[in-house]
């Protein structure tokens, strides 16, 4: 694991609260690109450009 502003940029965790996200099959799910968490994301996000999350949180 790397460190928290790089797993932000590669969506391992939360940019917004750094929560990480829990991949279905165990370990940490990375989307690959920034994304906010479920909790964080809200409907005006998505006009802004910000991703929402596949995956829940831990
Ligand atoms: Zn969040």
């Amino acid at each position: 694991m790397g460190e928290i502003a790089e797993d932000m940029t590669d969506g391992s965790c939360c940019q917004n609260c750094g929560q990480y996200f829990k991949h279905p099959k165990g370990g940490i799910y990375v989307h690959g690109y920034p994304v906010t968490c479920w909790d964080c994301w809200e409907e005006d996000d998505e006009e802004s450009g910000v991703m929402k999350a596949d995956v829940d949180t831990f």
